[in-house]
């Protein structure tokens, strides 16, 4: 049925009507007061979403191009840096600091379990003449559902006291708590397709007053995503270069929902429907990727075994209009991934277990009294 798609992937997002229809209008001057008044508007509620009083900037990219910005703008080549490794986005860091000549020690961990804190303590303790500029991580870890334990690993950066902490939150940020002033976070990337209920196209970056002082000292050459232009236009409410206008007319409808909803319950929002997803799969009898205690609020992996993953992902598409995500490297055909991010409701899970029981049945899958899934579900939400 035409416009009955239902997308349920870790990104891009579903995108509410105000904010579609706020972008349903003529571009005009991003150098005109109305547009700097815009501008200024989205950054104090971008400063609101990451919790900070210091700068939140924004580049015409996708997340990646946030995460580039974040290791040329405050690091140098030859530079030692602590980057974690457990799914294909902490991999992209490694790969990102290599391209930029840093020199990159992994601490990994099997893609499905989370990262060992204590790896990072002992890198850090071990580092008695202070040569560690940087440790880099992906809080959420998209491609297996897995979330980081920023907080600990932080704790031991910050006994450090000279590493910079570096955070990939591109599905944390709007999902999870990450009080960025708090926890004394020094960049910290985002992108819009993400938790922002708005579509690709906008990448941000946060940056704390230490970053800043490693900005002076960073050596790699950098023009477009020079992160000191942006700082210095974003001050007087404006921007380098030409911004995406319509996209960030959708953005400050998007972030107005948001203060409108309240940090807390957002947070409280994507719990639940994490724990519901995650018990419904239960229900259906299917094995979960990802750690209960370690489990992302954005996407919940899932591992059947005895039916085939891109199976059930194409009969959810052909027959509900449901995109769900695929495994991504050797996980392809493995796991099928559900987003629950952003502009994402009970219902919408509902929606989601119940075809994905239809589905199961259709395809032969026999590990689930009927109607477990919605019960599981049921009785989380209920609470
Ligand atoms: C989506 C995503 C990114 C950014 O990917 P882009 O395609 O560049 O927007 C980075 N990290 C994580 C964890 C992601 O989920």
């Amino acid at each position: 049925m035409q416009d009955k798609h239902m997308l349920m992937i870790p990104g891009p997002t579903p995108v509410p009507e105000s904010v579609l229809l706020a972008m349903a209008k003529h571009p005009i001057g991003h150098r005109s007061g109305d547009f700097s008044q815009i501008i200024g508007q989205i950054t104090e509620n971008l400063r609101w979403l990451h919790q900070t009083q210091h700068d939140v900037l924004m580049l015409t990219a996708s997340g990646t191009g946030a995460m580039e910005a974040g290791i040329i703008n405050f690091l140098s080549a030859g530079d030692r840096v602590l980057v974690g490794n457990n799914g294909k986005f902490g991999e992209r860091w490694v790969k990102i600091a290599r391209t930029f000549g840093l020199e990159v020690e992994e601490i990994t961990a099997e893609w499905g379990k989370p990262l060992d804190p204590e790896a990072f303590k002992a890198k850090l303790e071990a580092d008695k003449d202070k040569t560690i500029k940087a440790v880099i991580i992906t809080h959420s870890e998209t491609s297996t559902g897995v979330l980081n334990d920023l907080q600990t690993i932080n704790r031991y950066v910050k006994a450090h006291e000279e590493a910079l902490i570096m955070v990939d939150a591109v599905t944390s940020l709007g999902a999870v708590n990450v009080p960025i002033d708090e926890w004394g976070l020094d960049m910290v990337a985002s992108g819009s397709q993400k938790g922002y209920m708005i579509p690709p196209g906008l990448g941000f970056v946060a940056v704390s007053p230490k970053a800043w002082k490693a900005y002076e000292n960073a050596t790699l050459p950098k023009f477009y995503l020079d992160l000191g232009a942006y700082k210095k236009a974003t001050d007087k409410n404006s921007s380098p270069f030409t911004p995406p206008v319509n996209l960030m007319y959708g953005l400050k409808v998007a972030l107005e929902i948001m203060k409108g909803e309240g940090l807390e319950a957002m947070f409280a929002r994507h719990q639940r429907l994490t724990q519901a997803t995650r018990a419904g799969m239960k229900g259906l009898g299917l094995s979960l990727f990802a750690p209960d205690e370690s489990a992302s609020f954005a996407v919940t992996a899932v591992m059947p075994s005895t039916v085939e993953a891109e199976a059930i992902r194409s009969t959810m598409k052909k027959e509900f209009d449901i995109a769900l995500a695929g495994g991504q490297d050797h996980l392809k055909g493995k796991i099928f991934r559900i987003g629950h991010l952003g502009f994402v409701s009970e219902r919408d899970v509902l929606t989601a277990i119940a075809a994905l029981e239809a589905t199961l049945q259709k395809l032969g899958h026999d590990g689930a009294k009927s109607g477990a899934g919605m019960a599981a579900a049921a009785q989380v939400f209920s609470q």
